[in-house]
C-alpha cells in the first residue's frame, strides 16, 4: 500500500466486462472499507494511460476483438508491467487472464502477442468451456475452495515460473486439470461469476497482498451458502 487508501485501477470497463467482473471492484472495496481501510477505484479507459501508482489492478474478461485490442493498448502503454514491477496486486479474469500471458489465441485462432507478466500462454481450444468450475486452491494461499462460472474457448498451458491457482474437481479451467495461475502477486482465473463475490478468500488474498498483512476475519456465511448450494448443484 504506497499511501493512507488503497488504489484500486479498473483495467478498461470499456473492453474488459463481460459477466459482471465489475463487482470484483465493489467486493474489495467494500471488505476493506469493513476493515477500515479507505479505498479509491479509478475506472481506466482504453485511451487513458495506465497509472503506475495503482496498488491493485484488475482485468476482466472479454470478447476475442476487445481482447485484442486491449492487449494492444496495454503492451503500448506500458504501465502495467512497471507496476508489477514495483510490486502491485494484478487480479485477471478470463480474457484478462489470457492476455496477461506471453500470447493467447485470437479469433481465427492466430496467435496474438500479451504482456508477458505470468508464464502462460494461451490457445483455441476445440470447444468452449461453458458452466460451473469448482476447484482446490493450493495450500499455500490459504483460499477455501473457489466456485465460479467459465465461458471461454481458450486453453491455458502454465510455464515453470506460474504455479495453479486451483485443482479443478468440476468444470475445466485450463484444460489440464487445473485452473488459474499466479505468479508472485499476479494471479488469473476463468471464474467469472463475479469471482470474489463468490469466493471472498480470494478478495482477501488480494487486500492481504496489497496491505502487507493479515485482516481480521468477516461473516462470510452468505457466501458460505452459496458456496454450498453451487457444490450441490454440481454433485447433483
Ligand atoms: N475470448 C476468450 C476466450 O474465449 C476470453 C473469453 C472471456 O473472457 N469470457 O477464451
Amino acid at each position: 500500500m504506497s499511501s493512507d487508501h488503497i488504489k484500486i485501477v479498473w483495467i478498461y470497463p470499456d473492453l474488459l466486462s463481460t459477466y459482471g467482473d465489475q463487482g470484483n471492484t465493489i467486493v474489495l472495496e467494500r471488505r476493506a472499507a469493513l476493515r477500515r481501510i479507505p479505498t479509491r477505484t479509478v475506472a481506466l479507459r482504453s485511451d487513458e494511460p495506465v497509472p503506475a501508482d495503482g496498488d491493485i489492478y484488475l482485468l476482466g474478461g472479454g470478447e476475442d476483438r476487445p481482447q485484442i485490442l486491449a492487449a494492444q493498448r496495454l503492451r503500448g502503454d506500458g504501465g502495467l508491467a512497471r507496476a508489477v514491477q514495483s510490486g502491485a496486486v494484478v487480479f485477471a479474469v478470463c480474457a484478462g487472464y489470457q492476455l496477461l500471458g506471453h500470447e493467447f489465441g485470437g479469433e481465427e485462432g492466430q496467435p496474438v502477442p500479451g504482456l508477458g507478466l505470468l508464464d502462460i500462454r494461451s490457445t483455441r481450444g476445440e470447444r468452449r468451456a461453458v458452466g460451473e468450475i469448482v476447484g482446490d486452491v493450493a495450500a499455500e494461499l490459504n483460499v477455501p475452495r473457489i466456485t465460479g462460472f467459465e465461458n471461454h474457448q481458450g486453453v491455458t498451458h502454465l510455464g515453470q515460473h506460474a504455479r495453479p491457482l486451483a485443482k479443478v474437481t468440476h468444470g475445466i479451467g485450463n484444460g489440464d486439470g487445473f485452473e488459474g495461475a499466479y505468479s508472485g502477486r499476479v494471479l488469473g482465473t476463468y471464474m467469472h461469476g463475479p469471482a470474489l463475490v463468490r469466493n471472498p478468500g480470494l478478495a482477501d488474498l488480494l487486500l492481504r497482498w496489497a496491505v502487507g498483512h493479515d485482516l481480521p476475519p468477516l461473516d462470510d456465511s452468505w457466501a458460505g451458502r452459496l458456496r454450498e448450494e453451487r457444490l450441490k448443484a454440481v454433485a447433483g
